[in-house]
């Protein structure tokens, strides 16, 4: 069979499996309410969690940057690539995230392609098994020994750390991006002590939303025991790249080793400018991500009255647990004639038969917007 041929079998089977994709065309994409194929809807499919992603200030951030500094940063930043505001961006992560220090890198997925990549010489590495594809790439790059446990599995986790003997890694997300749920980050930090092993959090769900914008890890009150903390800019943030917030010694070893900040042109000054006047609103206004998690409270409330499995969620992704790709598909449809759409989330984005509804909420739905929320769902529970 050629090349071509093996293509056309793939996505026939993906068709066949009804997990076919395509890429939609959305007006006013950053707004509360966006136009999918000309029909109006509310979009509960977007991770821009805090509707940073359109706010005044923001823009402004990212305008003045442009002028100041153009559009391209031209070079890598081991090259000629840095400009002042990167700097500033870092010293003022480090200091919020209450590190010696900070790196910004060009996405969340390289950030932990290149960060796994580069600390995982010699290295085994312990991975939840409901951890981002980004993670489990930089595993696979790395080609370090690897044990995926199963999701949120402490006493599995301690089983394998008890048979390796040096050079641990322990890597989580914080917030689990499919399910919403939380890492039970005191029990990894005790368990990690215990075996002496380095921790890895990734809160690409969680900064600018729990901890008063500063992530899980301090909601959970172990900020001090993990050592090195990734998160993006691209969700709750409203803008686009990554970064690692760790100690001196980590970043400097980043800088000098991962392969992702050195063969990659740094940012542009418009995305440097959109972060630091992001990471700048979050810090003046700590409780937004109170609020939304506290409309999320309210309606995974109200799902689980009507019925509905909402999975384990703590945070503003709530799953609506369908399990078969059809209802999921079905159910996306109905509530998108209701004027409200969400993604329909299948395999292999999550495991065969827990195909669900996912539900990313804002902090800026007001009181109607929930109530229309919670119409179209009861619509839904009684037509499904
Ligand atoms: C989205 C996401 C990433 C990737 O971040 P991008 O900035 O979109 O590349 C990494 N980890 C987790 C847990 C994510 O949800």
């Amino acid at each position: 069979m050629s090349i071509l041929d093996s293509l056309k079998e793939n996505l026939e089977h993906i068709k066949n499996n009804q997990q076919y994709r395509t890429i939609q065309p959305i007006s006013n994409h950053a707004k509360k309410f966006i136009e999918l194929n000309d029909i109006k809807c509310l979009n509960l499919s977007s991770n821009n969690y805090l509707g940073l992603a359109d706010n005044e200030e923001i823009k402004k951030g990212s305008i003045e940057a442009i002028k100041q500094y153009g559009c391209s940063s031209g070079a890598s930043r081991v090259v000629s690539g840095n400009f002042e505001i990167y700097d500033k961006l870092e010293q003022t992560l480090a200091k919020f995230k209450h590190t010696q220090k900070a790196l910004v890198l060009n996405s969340g997925y390289v950030a932990n392609l290149t960060l796994i990549q580069s600390l995982s010489k010699n290295a085994t590495i312990f991975c939840d098994k409901l951890n981002h594809a980004s993670i489990i790439d930089g595993i696979i790059l790395s080609k370090a020994k690897f044990y995926r446990y199963a999701h949120c599995d402490m006493e599995m986790l301690e089983k394998l750390l008890k048979k390796e003997t040096a050079n641990k890694i322990i890597v989580t997300d914080t917030i689990f991006s499919m399910d919403g749920d939380g890492a039970p980050l005191k029990e990894i930090v005790r368990l990690a002590k215990l075996y002496d092993a380095f921790v890895i959090v990734d809160e690409a769900h969680a900064s600018g939303i729990f901890g008063e914008g500063r992530g899980y890890a301090f909601c959970e009150h172990v900020e001090n025991d993990i050592h090195c903390h990734m998160g993006t800019f691209s969700k709750a943030f409203g803008s686009f790249g990554a970064y690692i917030a760790s100690s001196e010694l980590v970043i400097d070893y980043l800088i000098n080793n991962a392969r992702g900040f050195i063969f990659s042109t740094a940012l542009p000054p418009s995305v440097i400018g959109a972060n630091l006047s992001s990471l700048n609103y979050i810090m003046q206004n700590p409780l937004v991500g109170k609020k939304l998690l506290s409309i999320a409270d309210e309606l995974r409330l109200f799902l689980k009255s009507l019925g509905l499995d909402v999975g384990n969620s703590i945070s503003q992704i709530i799953p609506v647990i369908l399990k078969t790709n059809e209802l999921t598909l079905k159910a996306q449809k109905i509530l998108l004639e209701k004027g409200i759409f969400v993604g329909a989330i299948r395999p292999p984005t999550v495991p065969y038969n827990t195909s669900r509804l996912r539900i990313s909420l804002r902090a800026d739905i007001d009181k109607n917007e929930l109530e229309f929320i919670k119409d179209a769902f009861r619509y839904l529970g009684n037509v499904i």
